[in-house]
């Protein structure tokens, strides 16, 4: 199995074995709760699969051909649901597994949603603002009435942000007809807040990583006081949970990205980090309060909490054994593979899986979605009190199926997910 790093240096990342990796996972659930072998079938395989290749003019005249993809893996609960990513490993494989992941998620979090994913293949770092304004925005016209804001609603992922979204946004109305046009505003979620976006959808995923790091040391009776913890990946869901974990007195120790990585033991100051890295044009590298870490291997590094927030397949068979952290916590989608999952429950450690720990985003998106449909404004404050209790109602759920089956939390979330998309399967029944 192929292996993805962050290093920038090898440019063409290998993503294969992301759909082996939720393929584990849900048929090790599947097993445990006997899914209707029916629904086994239907849920192996995605709906839809819906690939463009589309031409794009570059700043210098040129035109450039990209691929884009949006996989629709099922939508038993409702529209399909999920992020468009924009990054070199986006490829149909990707883009099944993340959508997969997708319809468990909505599934877990008690959303009226399915599960979609997608993206283009490429590195945004090569392309200038006004050409990924003029690649979203060709990107979203072709992929035209396969998206709608009852049908397939994407959102922000991966080197994607509110601005993607409210071009996306703006050139979808703008291609209904008139009557219709405003009608669509939520069509994409985690828009900007003042183009129909939610107040705290920023911050909603990394908040949630936060909240479930929270309800664990909750759980064990202990404080986050003191407790060191490492991020790979400083964008907005690494930034954001070590801003609230900070705020609680933890100490981030040191920061991986795409181009290095950092360490101080005594402690990162995580609001100057994240003022150095938008002046250094993302990056946390060589940030002066900081050292490169002695060791190569990021993983090993001396720490209570880890919390992987950014690409898949990072914690593997070989990094696994020399985890010091005590839990992972799981900010990116398919962080752990199955064979570095096995030694990691096998060592005691805990994980808090991605369906659970990092839903806090597509949660705040729904609020976005409801926001919109009704026509209400909602306030910061209602936004994170709402999503703190979906966090919690999630959290507790998860944990006490894990206890009452004596199982790790992802197989139980899993099991959850899966029993309510199979209940929905069998009051419906299959057409005709
Ligand atoms: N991209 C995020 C995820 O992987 C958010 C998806 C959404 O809000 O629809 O969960």
């Amino acid at each position: 199995m192929e292996v993805v790093t962050l290093d920038k240096k090898s440019k063409k990342v290998p993503v294969r074995g992301m759909m082996d990796n939720v393929m584990e996972q849900f048929n090790s659930a599947a097993d445990h709760i006997e899914l209707h072998p029916s629904i086994r079938k239907i849920l192996s395989i995605t709906n839809n699969e819906i690939v463009v290749h589309f031409p794009v003019k570059m700043d210098n005249g040129d035109v450039e051909i990209f691929t884009g993809y949006r996989v629709q893996h099922n939508n038993a609960l409702g529209p399909y649901k999920g992020g468009l990513r924009y990054h070199p490993t986006v490829d149909i494989d990707a883009a099944r597994a993340l959508a997969m992941w997708m319809t468990w998620k909505t599934s877990l979090a008690g959303l009226p949603y399915g599960g979609g994913k997608g993206g283009i293949q490429l590195d945004p770092s090569k392309y200038s603002q006004t050409e990924l304004e003029r690649i979203t925005r060709r990107f979203t016209f072709a992929l035209a009435d396969n998206i709608g804001p009852e049908h397939d609603i994407p959102a922000p992922d991966v080197n994607t942000n509110s601005q993607t979204m409210a071009w996306m946004a703006d050139t979808y109305m703008s291609t209904r007809p008139p009557a219709e046009r405003t009608a669509n505003q939520h069509v994409v979620t985690g828009k900007p807040d003042g183009s129909g976006g939610l107040e705290g959808r920023d911050r909603a995923t990394g908040y949630g990583v936060y909240l479930t790091i929270k309800y664990w040391a909750e759980r064990n009776e202990e404080s986050l006081d003191n407790k060191k913890f490492i991020v790979q990946g400083f964008g907005n869901v690494g930034y954001w949970a070590a801003h609230f974990l900070e705020q609680e007195g933890a100490k981030l120790v040191a920061v991986q990205d795409a181009f290095g990585a950092i360490e101080n033991k005594e402690g990162i100051n995580v609001e100057d980090l994240f003022n150095y890295s938008k002046v250094n044009n993302g990056s946390i590298v060589d940030f002066p309060e900081s050292a490169v870490p002695a060791q190569n291997d990021f993983y090993a590094i001396d720490c209570d909490i880890c919390i992987p927030a950014a690409l898949g397949n990072q914690i593997t068979k070989e990094n696994a054994p020399t985890i010091k952290a005590r839990l992972i916590a799981e900010g990116a989608n398919g962080p752990t593979n199955g064979d570095g999952e096995r030694i990691l429950l096998d060592r005691g450690i805990t994980i808090i899986p991605d369906i659970l720990c990092n839903s806090g985003g597509v949660i705040g998106s729904y609020f976005e979605w409801l926001q919109n449909r009704n026509g209400e404004l909602w306030q910061l404050d209602e936004v994170m009190v709402r999503l703190e209790k979906k966090m919690r109602e999630s959290f507790n759920k998860v944990h006490a199926f894990a206890q009452s089956e004596s199982m790790d939390m992802r197989t139980a979330a899993y099991c959850i997910a899966i029993k309510r998309i199979e209940k929905a399967y069998i009051q419906r029944g299959i057409f005709p």
